[in-house]
């Protein structure tokens, strides 16, 4: 074994093999590969082989895609067949929900280039001749579905990268790994040590262990799951002798399965509401090629599904039945990246889906190694979408409720129970008294609207029983003043003699004066955003730009951390703190907002000493605040942080005094039918790192011409002379009873040209709104858009302009 290497990868599964095909096709090639024992020991060798391009995320989607494409390639480089079937399948749906949420899959293949179609149940069988059609409602065809042989893959993926000039070296277990003083990995192994530069967990089942040599705790965790193979089935063969063909894959969402032909017989698959995790606080190193003890009994439910809706396999009897163990993030979805804090260090785990997902992890983490980009947005696959906060017992109740709702709908506004509350504000009864209805982000509790007594949500692709109630809020705050628990953003605070200097190099905006505020997007070497935030100087006008405030997205607080940690310099001049919980929020708008804080403070806040983006340390009753003068709902209003220790006493004071002026409380649904008539776009749905500040309509916040050469300076200039190709437009749509949430295509000329990134209904101007991406050649075209919507297009026109207070005399007056 080399005692050297950029890259180690530890673990020989289809993740850890596919890793090291990407870095030695993108030309690392000395890189080295360890696996305990044979390749495939994991999760690996008992899968049963499926690969399905649909995700619930279309950046996932876009993936999965690009794996399959890549199973030709990698057979033919290595000479290693994959046993790639692309046979297609039928996904199938027994309700009208569920017909509804494949109409959403269809549509939004239509712009990731996934050929998906809708058919009826007849069409379904004849297609698939095992299934009753009487059971379903409707089905969609997939053409690029199918199924492959797990250990022809990774043996592919392995033999290829070896041609490339990789190395693998197999039954050398990683037993620890210190980090270096001087930033290298010691990797020690059964058989000695590698020094690297870079080190990848692959370790699948084992990569909770692997993280831990080095303090990290990953959020995952394995479950078992089962599968079972029936005997030969006159049927299959009845089907191949007549068409030549096997059997093509079906997914039963209703009956929560998945099918395929195995030889002559059956496979069928159900992710179980029974379900159970294994190993649940450490992976017995032990453990390797085995099998786990079947239990019919938990799988029972499913399989009489089954057995109604594939009537053959009454007349069947079970040959084998397989329970292996695989690992889950909380989400279900992978966690890739660098690890904040550990530079070097990269996971590569939590995939359950990899030989839908491996390719795409894999290539993303060698791009991100290789260039400092994923080159994809891989947003929904990124490590950082969790905190300290995903703890064990917290990835325990998310996992196994998420595999027990692998094939069950979710709607737009339901919100899941399992682990929560994990993380609350000291409001949090006093709202819930109020009738808050919780949602959650990055694991804290945010009020979503506010029920009267005995309503709740009604889960529904169409408007529902909030409706009303929102529009209620709206109306609070667009004509007397309401008051929201902002606490769910992000808050950072910069301090150092080199603050301002750091800030202007990392921020694309030009440095607000002390006292004042600003948007600030934060760019990407290649020019695309990585972030918007609002910037506040809180130094004294004779001060030296020592202390500034951020406030940004809540989701990406360590998708943040991770960027400005490694951009600090060395010398610690700069200090940068998240503040989370340390720091809570509270927001008065509307307009009698002003009327309110006045009543409560001795600070002067009349327009003309605190106005618009101003910013300043004012006391709120007895509570002491740092307040800004900015809304995200677009109208007059400000945003109050404050201690939690003082959060109920500022919450009591604000309170009291708004009853006056009629003060009631809006959540987070209000909050957005409210920014969306301003045409105000949110990270991770309009901001993402695939687009240009151009693209992305904030080119008006950055400061192109400042003296300071920021991160993505070069590129974004070229973007402006160039133009980009996308543009963001804000539309309104003649929907009917439903309102886009995001990912529907938008339609323009016949065609799908765009997709929408959100939308809803803007209560207070009366109207279904949209917010998307159309090439830039179309993007100031009046008419002739559609948006798609549960199977059917609706006109939908450009709004330029903001529908509410498009002159700003509400914000800044
Ligand atoms: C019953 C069943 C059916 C499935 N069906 C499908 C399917 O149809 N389609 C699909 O896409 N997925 C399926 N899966 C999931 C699939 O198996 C996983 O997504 C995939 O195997 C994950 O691969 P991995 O490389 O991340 O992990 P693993 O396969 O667990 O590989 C990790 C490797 O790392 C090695 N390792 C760990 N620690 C060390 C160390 N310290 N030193 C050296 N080596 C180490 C291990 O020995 C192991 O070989 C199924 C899983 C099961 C259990």
């Amino acid at each position: 074994m080399k005692s050297h290497a950029k890259v180690v990868v530890i673990g020989g599964g289809v993740v850890g093999c596919s890793v090291l095909f990407h870095l030695a096709r993108h030309g690392w090639t000395d890189i080295l590969l360890l696996e305990r024992d044979e390749l495939t020991s994991g999760s690996t060798w008992h899968a049963a082989g499926g690969m399905h391009t649909i995700n619930g995320d279309p950046n996932v989607a876009k993936l999965q895609k690009y794996t399959i494409s890549l199973y030709k390639e990698i057979e033919e480089l290595s000479g290693q067949a994959t046993g790639v079937h692309l046979t297609g399948g039928v996904l199938l749906a027994a309700t009208e929900a569920r017909l509804d949420w494949l109409r959403g899959v269809v549509a939004k293949g239509r712009y990731l280039g996934i050929d998906l179609e809708e058919i009826s149940p007849d069409e379904a069988a004849e297609l698939m001749p095992l299934l009753d059609p009487k059971q379903f409602v409707g089905a969609v065809r997939n053409k690029e579905d199918g199924h492959l042989d797990p250990s022809g893959v990774t043996h592919a993926y392995a033999k290829a990268a070896r041609k490339l000039g990789a190395e693998v070296e197999r039954f050398t277990k990683v037993e620890s790994i210190v980090r270096r003083p001087d930033g290298l990995w010691r990797v020690i192994t059964n058989k000695g040590e590698v020094v690297a530069e870079h080190v990848v967990n692959a370790g699948g089942l084992w990569a909770r262990e692997v993280g831990r040599m080095i303090g990290l705790e990953l959020p995952v965790l394995a479950m078992e799951h089962m599968y079972l193979i029936t005997e030969d089935m006159p049927e299959v063969a009845a089907w191949n002798q007549k068409t030549g063909t096997e059997i093509i894959h079906a997914v039963d969402f209703d009956g929560e399965l998945y099918l395929r032909q195995e030889r002559g017989g059956m496979l069928m698959g159900t992710y179980e509401k029974a379900n159970k995790p294994w190993s649940e606080f450490s992976t017995p190193w032990n453990f390797g090629h085995e099998l786990l003890e079947p239990d019919i009994d938990r799988i029972a439910p499913s399989l009489e599904v089954g057995f109604r809706h594939f009537p053959a396999f009454q007349n069947t009897g079970i040959k084998q039945i397989i329970n292996g163990p695989f690992t889950f993030a909380p989400d279900g979805n992978p966690l890739v990246g660098p690890v904040r804090g550990l530079p070097g260090f990269w996971v590569a785990c939590g995939v359950m889906a990899g030989f839908s997902q491996g390719g795409g992890v894999g290539l993303a983490l060698a791009n991100w190694m290789i260039e400092g980009d994923p080159g994809a947005d891989i947003w929904a696959m990124d490590v950082s979408r969790y905190g300290d906060w995903a703890t064990m017992a917290y990835t325990n109740a998310k996992v196994r409720e998420n595999y027990s709702r692998r094939f069950s709908i979710r709607f737009p506004n339901e919100e899941l129970p399992a682990g929560r509350p994990l993380k609350t504000t000291p409001v949090y009864d006093l709202l819930s008294a109020k009738g808050a209805q919780w949602g959650v982000a990055y694991g804290l509790e945010v009020p979503l609207w506010y029920a009267p007594e005995g309503v709740k949500d009604e889960f529904s692709w169409r408007r529902s029983s909030d409706f009303q109630h929102v529009a209620k809020e709206v109306k609070t705050v667009r004509t007397r003043v309401g008051l929201s628990e902002i606490s769910s953003f992000a808050k950072y605070r910069v301090t150092g003699e080199g603050a301002a200097g750091w800030l202007d190099r990392l921020l694309a905006c030009k440095l607000p004066k002390p006292g004042r505020m600003t948007l600030a997007p934060m760019l990407k070497e290649d020019g695309r955003l990585i972030g918007d935030f609002s910037l506040a100087n809180l130094g004294s006008p004779n001060s030296n730009g020592e202390d500034w405030f951020l406030a940004g997205s809540g989701i990406a607080e360590e998708y943040h951390m991770r960027w400005f940690e490694a951009h600090l310099p060395q010398d610690g001049s700069v200090r940068i703190e998240a503040l989370g919980a340390k720091l809570t929020g509270l927001s008065i708008a509307g307009p009698k907002a002003r009327d309110v804080l006045a009543r409560v403070t001795r600070a002067d806040v009349s327009n003309a000493a605190f106005p618009f983006m101003a910013t300043a340390k004012m006391d709120v009753g007895m509570a002491p605040c740092l307040v800004g003068r900015v809304s995200y709902t677009g109208d007059l209003g400000y945003e109050i942080w404050v201690a939690p220790e003082y959060q109920r006493a500022a919450y009591q004071t604000l309170m009291a005094a708004g009853e006056e002026f009629g003060i009631g409380l809006f959540g987070s649904r209000a909050l957005n039918a409210l920014r969306l008539e301003k045409n105000y776009g949110s990270w991770a749905r309009e901001y993402r790192p695939i687009y240009g500040p151009l693209e992305a309509g904030l080119d008006r916040f950055v400061a192109y011409g400042k003296e300071a050469d920021f991160i993505g300076k070069e590129a974004a200039v070229a973007e402006r002379q160039q133009g980009g190709k996308l543009r963001l437009r804000a539309f309104v749509v003649d929907a009917a009873d439903a309102d886009v949430i995001g990912d529907e295509p938008i339609w323009f000329d016949g065609a799908v040209r765009g997709w929408v990134t959100s939308g809803g209904y803007a209560h207070h101007s009366e109207t279904s709104v949209a917010m998307g991406y159309v090439p830039k050649e179309i993007a100031d075209e009046a008419d002739g858009f559609q948006i798609e919507l549960l199977g059917k297009r609706f006109p939908a026109r450009v709004q330029p302009t903001p529908l509410f207070d498009a002159n700003l005399e509400r914000m800044r007056g």
